[in-house]
């Protein structure tokens, strides 16, 4: 019994130290605003508004290079000091530009696709019109991710016209394919490998210069992606005799199916917790949040235990960071309504974690699914990426550039849930930056693939500046 209460006496007193702790250290403010720039702003939505309109929305399977032969028209009228100085590879719709530098042992690789999602429904502004309207420039790719592309073809644009050399090689490259997860990055990753590249940093889009991050936490964050999410597909099917619905059998496909699933929904296989970018992105931005936040990612080792069971509770997407998620998408049964279907099939889409990888996720939805009698097929899985070291030197020469061109601006590291063609480049790269110089608020999270994409103008003159001192420090 006194046992008991000495454990109870001291944990009190240590949560008690740290709420002490808390109320002693002073709480944070992120106090960065995007500046106003309006004649710069006018002439990048300009080129960007003209990218935007000439509309290269991608197809799954198709050959589609005469399309984006187009769109490579309007680069070259847009940026014609880049087509005359840099050696151009054009690779069926996929780009490559080179720019040569003084020196060879350091590669810069910006990138960013060409492709676009389709647009769908009732748009305030055509998708494909290119509107700038009070500062905004409207349409589908004007935020993912033509303002990249534009950006920092921007860049150099300015840099040569300043007779710029670079100190290192810079490379700009531009699958046409990112969308539907085609081949279009590979192929450049291949020619680049041909090449003998070894890229020291590669900045492709993912996190961004997000407005509150998490709730509660006010003001603008550069949030660099660091770690990125793998992803598969498992099929799996229930077979039977089939037979007729007015004797169902027990234990019919569809009947095992949802057991299996009631099964993974109750007694989910995939382990919660921390990787050490997940602990590193919370505990960044916790003194710029309320006092419990403060409390709880401040002591972080302390309150972990508790952070892993109740963040899943809290948000669909604070429970993304801890673990493979498992979503089911697809059903089929049989085709009419009074057959019992001869098989049964249900596609589970997960997103794969360091610390439960590809094939122990597999591995464990297998188990579940033999307990019911199931077969389980793998299709398309790819792991997760290596994370980027955020100790690296890499990472803080990426963090002095965001700090040099965005005072004030805090930098964080940042955890993906969604993929990006930045993975492909992981065999050649150990810096695979996940990061757009532009503002992403809550009308750009749900415009990218959705209705009404747009971004604001006052992004533009930032991350034109962003790639040209990316290309600037890179030494
Ligand atoms: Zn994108």
């Amino acid at each position: 019994m006194k046992i008991i209460l000495l454990i109870l006496l001291l944990i009190l007193a240590v949560i008690l130290a740290a709420v002490i702790k808390t109320c002693l250290t002073p709480a944070k403010q992120s106090v960065w605003q995007p500046k106003e720039d309006l004649q710069r702003e006018q002439m990048y939505a300009e080129k960007l508004s003209e990218m935007v309109r000439y509309e290269t929305v991608s197809v799954p399977d198709e050959d589609q290079r005469e399309k984006f032969l187009g769109f490579h028209k309007v680069l070259e009228k847009l940026f014609p000091l880049v087509h005359e100085h840099l050696e151009k590879t054009e690779l069926d719709g996929n780009l490559i530009f080179y720019w040569k530098g003084k020196r060879s042992d350091k590669p810069l690789i910006l990138m960013g696709h060409q492709d676009v999602v389709p647009a769908e429904g009732e748009w305030l502004h055509e998708p494909f019109s290119g509107d700038i309207e009070d500062r905004k420039i409207w349409g589908r790719g004007s935020a993912d991710t033509k303002c990249s592309v534009m950006s920092f073809l921007q860049a150099v644009e300015e840099l040569l016209k300043e007779g710029y050399v670079p100190e290192q090689d810079v490379y700009l490259t531009s699958s046409c394919t990112e969308e539907v997860g085609g081949p279009g990055c590979p192929k450049i990753v291949n020619e680049l490998k041909r090449r003998g590249v070894r890229p020291y940093i590669v900045c492709d889009e993912g996190g961004a210069i997000v407005q509150e991050p998490i709730g509660g936490v006010k003001g603008y964050y550069a949030m660099i992606g660091v770690l990125e999410k793998g992803q598969g597909n498992l099929l799996v099917s229930a077979r039977s005799n089939g037979g007729h619905s007015s004797y169902p059998p027990k234990n019919s496909p569809i009947a095992r199916l949802a057991a299996f699933v009631n099964d993974i929904e109750k007694h989910s296989p995939m382990k919660a917790s921390f990787e050490k970018e997940t602990e590193a992105m919370f505990s960044t931005l916790a003194p710029y949040g309320p006092f419990v936040y403060r409390l709880l990612f401040g002591n972080m080792r302390l309150f972990k235990p508790l952070l892993v069971k109740i963040l899943p509770m809290i948000s669909p997407q604070a429970g993304a960071l801890l673990k493979t998620t498992v979503a089911f998408t697809m059903q089929s049964g049989s085709d009419g309504r009074n057959v019992l279907p001869q098989k049964a099939t249900l596609n589970l889409n997960l997103r794969y974690i360091p610390h439960q990888g590809m094939k122990e996720s597999n591995d464990a939805i297998r188990r579940i699914a033999a307990k019911y009698d199931l077969e389980v097929e793998e299709i398309g899985c790819y792991d997760y990426c290596e994370p980027v070291d955020i100790h690296s030197a890499a990472y803080a020469q990426v963090e002095q550039v965001v700090n040099e061109v965005f005072p004030d601006l805090p930098v964080c590291p940042y955890v993906m849930t969604g993929g990006t063609d930045a993975r492909f480049y992981q065999e050649i790269c150990d810096a695979c930056i996940r990061f757009s110089p532009v503002v992403y608020g809550p009308a750009q999270m749900k415009g990218m693939h959705g209705l009404n994409e747009y971004l604001d103008t006052y992004s533009l003159p930032g991350a034109v500046d962003f790639y040209k001192a990316m290309i600037l420090r890179n030494h």
